[in-house]
């Protein structure tokens, strides 16, 4: 076994690939920077300023494999033979490709659903029997968080993977998945909204009479000295590795962050060694994790790094397509009607739009659904899943201080594309507190997230600074599309 495997692997799947010239071990289909991980390998990239840079928080992962540059790490499945090596950021932006040569090709549904987390998986269970739907899921698995835990999960009877299973074989022919799929934006064509998506390059324009937004929610970034250094791992990343591929993420892992119980029941189950670690100042190491520091000054040999904070509604989707935000319980959520919506014929369903357990998440799909079937004239019972769901008040974050006194803010990443703390601060020092000019000077939320994970921060900042309420912070409203897209050259001929 490898040394970070946490079971033996399918044997016959066994194969052996290159990093930087070295042979190792991995297995045939697996997602490369894992077989890396397990080979005890985190140090991948290199970004622009010079850092070292892991898969496993955030920013891109250029590769070069088999002498082909800028391919993108996060991507790419192993094969044998595969020769990997390490590139930097370069002129590298992680895009969605699109093959213009391929054509458009379209589909005609009642409602689209984006997201298949399990809000989305109950929307479209409620939907079925009446309404044609598109389930659109940027993962190549449905489920969202919930599936990548291996913990029974309150209000659901079994494990995680055996309810998502059992959930999505009820699918009937109305409904059409589209996993691998990442949907652009919503806009309005008449009596239909365009949903276009890309899967793998094939563009498909989804025209549908209604939107779900079941787009969930993103892990806060803690914000300490080296937060993105190969080693460290983000919460969705973490479970990922652990369960879906069988990796631990290191031997002995410190968990920092607000809320460690949500890994440390999957630390137990695997037997991976684990402190946690409420105050983290710093992370140090040659090309890993080595050591973590404290705000004490207490020094923890660890090898790696499990971020455990709150997380926070994904609000692209819902400023895209035209839905407005207010700040409640922390964070900020979209404003929506007495039947959720963010403006006619648009849907919010699941944690985009609060922070509830998955089985509240659930409820709520069901409740979107229902609302859409009553509009479309069909008998549906929304009134039981509102009662039901006023046993989850969302759950609320407590504002974190940014010890902007105690950290080196060049150390502190606030988005992956190479933006520190310091650099956002310093605009901000200088009295700009709109940040819509913030984002123009510093590339906050310009990269591929387009500040999915990193506008919270910017905004945090902004307020600390200044004292200015977060309620009374303007967020720049997301631009189409949400995913950075790129029209592959057409081949010659
Ligand atoms: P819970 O928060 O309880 O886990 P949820 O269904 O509200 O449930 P997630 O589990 O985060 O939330 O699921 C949301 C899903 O939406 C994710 O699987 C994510 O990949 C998907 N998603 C988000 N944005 C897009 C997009 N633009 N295109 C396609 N899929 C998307």
């Amino acid at each position: 076994m490898r040394p970070l495997d946490l079971y033996e692997k399918d044997a016959s799947k066994k194969v052996t690939i290159y990093f930087e010239g070295k042979a190792l071990e991995a297995y045939e289909g697996e997602k490369l920077p894992v077989a890396l991980l397990a080979n005890g390998i985190y140090w991948i990239t290199t970004s622009l300023q010079g850092r070292k840079r892991g898969a496993f928080t955030f920013g891109p992962l250029p590769v070069i494999v088999n002498g082909v540059k800028n391919i993108n790490g996060r991507k790419t499945l192993v094969k044998d033979g595969m020769r990997i090596e390490r590139q930097n950021y370069g002129e590298f932006q992680e895009t969605v490709e699109i093959d213009e040569s391929k054509g458009v090709l379209r589909e005609v549904v009642d409602v689209a659903i984006i997201g298949g987390g399990i809000a989305g998986i109950g929307a479209t269970l409620e939907l079925q029997e009446y309404l044609t739907v598109a389930l659109i899921e940027e993962r190549g698995w449905l489920g969202g968080l919930m599936s990548l835990k291996s913990t029974q999960q309150e209000g659901f009877e079994e494990e995680p993977k055996k309810v998502i299973k059992e959930l999505t074989s009820q699918f009937n022919d109305n409904v059409n998945v589209f996993k691998g799929t990442i949907a652009l934006g919503v806009f309005d064509e008449g009596e239909y909204f365009l949903v276009p998506v890309v899967k793998k390059d094939q563009l498909i324009e989804i025209m549908a009479k209604r939107v779900v937004l079941a787009t969930g929610a993103v892990e806060n970034i803690l914000l300490f000295e080296n937060n993105e250094f190969p080693g460290v791992f983000r919460l969705d990343f973490a479970l990922e590795v652990i369960n879906k591929w069988g990796v631990a993420p290191g031997k002995r892992v410190a968990v920092v962050g607000r809320k460690p119980e949500r890994i440390t029941p999957e630390l137990e189950k695997c037997n991976i060694e684990y402190i946690v670690v409420p105050n983290p100042k710093r992370v140090e190491g040659e090309e890993k994790v080595e050591r973590l520091i404290d705000t004490n000054g207490n020094v923890y040999e660890v090898d790696a790094v499990i971020v455990s904070d709150y997380r926070l509604p994904d609000i692209n989707p819902i400023t895209q397509a035209g839905g407005k935000l207010k700040f409640k319980w922390g964070y900020y959520v979209p404003v929506l009607d007495e039947q959720n919506r963010i403006r006619d014929g648009i849907y919010v369903a699941g944690s985009a739009n609060g922070i509830k357990p998955h089985y509240a998440n659930y409820l709520e799909g069901k409740l979107v659904g229902a609302y859409i079937l009553r509009e479309f004239g069909y008998e549906a019972t929304p009134a039981v899943y509102r009662e039901k769901l006023e046993e989850y008040e969302p759950e609320p974050m407590p504002m974190q201080r940014i010890e902007f006194k105690d950290m080196n803010l060049e150390d502190v990443q606030i988005c992956g594309c190479d933006v520190n703390l310091k650099k956002v601060d310093d605009v901000v020092k200088k009295g700009i507190t709109d940040l819509q000019i913030v984002k123009r000077l510093t590339h906050l939320a310009m990269g591929f997230c387009q500040g999915r994970f990193c506008l919270f921060n910017g905004a945090l900042l902004v307020s600390q600074r200044t004292g200015i309420d977060m309620a009374k912070i303007d967020l720049p409203v997301a631009r189409p599309p949400l995913k950075n897209v790129r029209v592959k050259a057409l081949a010659k001929g």
